[in-house]
């Protein structure tokens, strides 16, 4: 069974159509990545699948079951957004739990769950501080974190590692693909870095004016691009 399916997903923006007829299948396990020029709806899409935005027509189904009509909460997603979105006022270690928390889990649960990410993050010495003590790279690692100790059934990124330096960005990429061999999670990731598409991707969704332009392995991809515009977005020979 699919980790994801979407099935002929729209979406408008009052007259404007963003998505235009999406169909997709992400397997278990599997790392997909969606690349394309700002505008052309990725975030929207990844904001669908989230649902923290509705879907104008089609079908959205997470791991079989179709969500369409569930709540974020409800959907077993995390999502990792460029801004980090952490609260100010708490400690990295409750950041971390606050989810858990609120679904009622025992507190004993949460704090073996939050050290076990803290340990695989490398963010145990920093648990007791709060997020304007921390550099970019480790409010990263902590939104990481946060959505890990969840335990989701899918991953959703969108551009994680726009705001960090390039030094940063590769430390943090290679941690994410760590991450991924050791969590056996599926993960959907928004880019418009082909470095990233290309080292992290197994399938590559190549998005254009809200529709699908070509999918495939980033070698396939690069090889034998369907047109001018993907061999330009991977950076295939001319
Ligand atoms: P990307 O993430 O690929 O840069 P977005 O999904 O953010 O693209 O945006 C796709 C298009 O939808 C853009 O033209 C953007 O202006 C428009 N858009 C996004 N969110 C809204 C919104 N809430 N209301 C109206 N238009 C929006
Ligand atoms: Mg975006």
């Amino acid at each position: 069974m699919d980790a994801l399916t979407l099935t002929d997903v729209t979406k408008k923006f009052g007259r404007t159509q963003v998505i235009d007829g999406i169909d997709l299948s992400v397997a278990p396990g599997e790392f997909c990545v969606f690349v394309g020029p700002s505008g052309c709806g990725k975030s929207t899409l990844l904001r669908m699948i989230a649902g923290l935005e509705d879907v104008s027509s089609g079908q959205i189904a997470i791991g079989g079951r179709r969500v369409n009509e569930l709540p974020p909460a409800r959907r077993e997603i995390a999502m990792v957004f460029q801004s980090y979105a952490l609260y100010p006022h708490l400690s990295v270690r409750d950041n971390m739990g606050l989810a858990l928390r609120q679904a009622g889990t025992p507190k004993a649960e949460v704090l073996t769950a939050t050290d076990r990410a803290a340990d695989m993050l490398s963010l145990t010495a920093l648990l007791d501080r709060r997020p304007a003590d921390l550099s970019g790279g480790q409010r990263q690692r902590v939104a990481i974190g946060r959505a890990i100790v969840r335990r989701p059934r899918l991953f959703l990124f969108d551009e994680p590692l726009s705001n960090l330096d390039a030094a940063l960005r590769v430390a943090t990429r290679i941690e994410i693909a760590r991450l991924h061999r050791e969590l056996g999670a599926t993960m959907i990731y928004v880019t418009h870095d082909q470095v990233e598409a290309m080292t992290l991707a197994h399938k590559i969704v190549v998005l254009r004016a809200g529709r699908v332009e070509q999918v495939g392995a980033p070698m396939d991809l690069y090889n034998d691009p369907d047109n001018r515009f993907v061999a330009g977005f991977i950076g295939s020979p001319a």
